[in-house]
């Protein structure tokens, strides 16, 4: 099983973050719902329980909190996003358009079209597991079919660990490409996974 090397501490405490940051607004999701339920309740306190916010009417306002809350803050990603190792069945693009200042070409105005990264990964247990990123300079030309990659939770670009892989060094977090090994990214300043390491882990 793959993890992120312990070399890479600032990587590691990224991801922790960014999971833990989920969590606390999820968490605070539902208490601003409990919160206004119990603030409500006492200030109708004179209201009999079929107009205040008890039994039944408490629960279903909780599911709603969490039903909306998972999908808000994206918690799916825990069940979905995991770390594996796989090779890339096929390698595509998808386009999707996003709000931009800058309009351009035929598109409808204030919208900008992002070009995607479509991956199918067959996993070493044979699930298959599905990844689209945006693309990045020279992020194009680093994945292709039947090559070996490895995902990490937290880190919408995978390392392409193949021995027929272009040269080249993706930031997993950025998904920037670096000519040459550096320890930082030049954009977002998080560690850069040099495939050699997780080559030797392995
Ligand atoms: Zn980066």
């Amino acid at each position: 099983m793959y993890r992120i090397p312990k070399q890479y501490r600032d990587l590691r405490r990224h991801i922790f973050f960014t999971d833990l940051r989920r969590i606390c607004l999820f968490v605070l999701w539902i208490a601003i719902f409990v919160a206004s339920a119990i603030f409500y309740n006492y200030n109708h306190q004179t209201y009999a329980d079929d107009r205040r916010i008890v039994g039944w009417r408490l629960v279903a306002l909780i599911v709603f909190a969490v039903v909306t809350g998972f999908f808000l803050f994206r918690l799916w990603k825990f069940f979905t996003d995991r770390t594996y190792s796989g090779t890339i069945e096929f390698a595509g693009l998808t386009h999707t358009y996003t709000q931009s200042d800058e309009p351009y070409g035929f598109k409808p105005m204030s919208y900008a079209e992002r070009t995607n990264t479509k991956l199918t990964v067959i996993t070493k247990k044979q699930k298959k597991r599905r990844l689209r990123f945006e693309q990045k300079i020279g992020s194009y030309w680093y994945y292709a079919d039947g090559q070996r990659i490895v995902h990490f939770h937290g880190c919408p670009y995978p390392i392409n660990l193949d021995p027929t892989a272009p040269h080249g060094y993706i930031c997993v977090a950025c998904g920037r490409m670096h000519d040459r090994y550096i320890d930082e990214c030049e954009y977002c300043y998080l560690s850069l996974i040099d495939p050699k390491v997780l080559a030797e882990e392995e």
